[in-house]
């Protein structure tokens, strides 16, 4: 059995190293020159040790503890039983391209994926070999979808594209006061419906990021967060990420028997946090696992749907409150929450949920007023 992915980053190599390893041949398709991807510091729950099979102890910067939250008027320490993992996104990548190269994998640079015809038995995939200019085609029994926000995989799928919005983040060094076990978020809904955050690399660096709508914008927000902190930033990070929505239920599975799309480039991401790393790898596991088994859809994939889907009706309640609405959460928090909050993690939200409510009822009212706002 062949299968060709095309894109060599988090997602597509993860699934080329688990295909390989159960003796696929499997070809990547990138179409830059070098895997050599940029510096970009992510957080984490350690619910990536149990998706991956591995600690993965190379790319890991640092653990945090503690989760400090601050709205207009409260903030409250939540301890985490399990600590979020402060990752390198480079050295993430780079760990899976050696796995997936040892393991036989034939990552093949400057080849830009363009179209595909899937058939009964096997997939026509054109690409553009960046080397000599020329468009070739090439066959395999199945076709992955690796190539991020703005997948090339999934247009040829007349799939329309996903919502988006901006992630920025600024590496500054580490405020004096901050411990490096420790996660700041800041929920000020004058200034973002989502949440500024602070993330201690090490002893001496930090990154400090904002979600956005409008890059812009989000660009100008960010920069007075800094300035009014005096928090210098010594290089910025930026890019677009897919934001789940819904109604793409059917896409977060396969779009033909033989092509199949993960991570950003069917926006297997989590919408409150725009964390889309650990989302990204149990797609591909769901993916691995109905390949080699020729099936279609597993249970491992509906259960990520569930979890996005929830996921975005959370994301939609957020978008009801006010300031107010954030001052009394943390409330919560600080009361009968803390306890929750602190033994699931992020990765497990519909858990999350249940235990939530059974232990704060009144947060399902609160919830209902800010889902009625959110899409109001
Ligand atoms: C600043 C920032 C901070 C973030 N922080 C976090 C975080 O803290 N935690 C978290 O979980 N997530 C975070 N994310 C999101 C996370 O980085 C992404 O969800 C994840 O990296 C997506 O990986 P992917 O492999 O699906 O896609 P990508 O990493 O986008 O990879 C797509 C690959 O496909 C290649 N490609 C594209 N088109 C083609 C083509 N036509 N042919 C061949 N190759 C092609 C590209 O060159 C690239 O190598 C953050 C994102 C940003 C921008």
């Amino acid at each position: 059995m062949k299968v060709v992915i095309a894109g060599a980053s988090t997602s597509g190599l993860f699934a080329a190293y688990l295909l390989a390893k159960a003796g696929v041949e499997v070809d990547v398709y990138e179409r830059a020159a070098a895997i050599d991807p940029a510096v970009r510091t992510l957080i984490v729950t350690d619910k990536i040790n149990e998706v991956l099979g591995f600690v993965p102890h190379e790319i890991i910067l640092n653990e945090v503890k503690h989760i400090d939250l601050f709205s207009k008027s409260r903030a409250s320490r939540m301890e985490l039983d399990r600590p979020d993992l402060i990752i390198a996104r480079e050295k993430l990548i780079l760990m899976l391209a050696r796995m997936a190269e040892e393991a036989g994998v034939q990552i093949r640079l400057k080849r830009r994926f363009q179209s595909f015809v899937s058939g009964q038995n096997g997939v026509a995939i054109h690409y553009k070999d960046l080397i000599t200019g020329e468009d070739k085609s090439e066959t395999a029994d199945y076709l992955i979808g690796a190539d991020g926000v703005y997948s090339a995989v999934a247009k040829a799928a007349s799939y329309n594209g996903h919502l988006q919005t901006a992630l920025l983040q600024a590496r500054i060094k580490l405020p004096k006061d901050v411990s490096r076990e420790t996660y700041q978020v800041w929920f000020d809904r004058e200034r973002t419906k989502y949440f500024y955050w602070l993330i201690p690399e090490s002893d001496d660096i930090a990154a400090v990021g904002l979600i956005s709508d409008e890059p812009r914008e989000g660009s100008e927000s960010l920069k007075s967060f800094l300035a009014e902190r005096d928090w210098k930033p010594l290089e910025y990070q930026a890019s677009m990420v897919p934001m789940h929505k819904y109604e793409y239920s059917a896409k977060v599975k396969e779009i033909s028997s033989r092509v199949f799309l993960v991570g950003d480039s069917t926006a297997q991401v989590k919408v409150t946090t725009v964390g889309g790393v650990v989302t990204g790898f149990r797609g591909v596991r769901s993916v691995v696992e109905a390949i080699l088994e020729g099936r279609k859809v597993n249970a491992e994939s509906r259960g990520l749907k569930r979890e996005l889907d929830l996921h975005w009706l959370v994301r939609k309640v957020l978008d009801g409150f006010s300031d107010d609405d954030y001052d009394r959460l943390i409330d919560f928090i600080d009361g009968q929450l803390k306890q929750v909050l602190s033994t699931v993690t992020r990765d497990d939200l519909a858990m999350m949920y249940l235990k939530l409510v059974a232990s704060q009822p009144r947060l399902v009212m609160m919830s209902a007023k800010g889902l009625l706002r959110g899409i109001g």
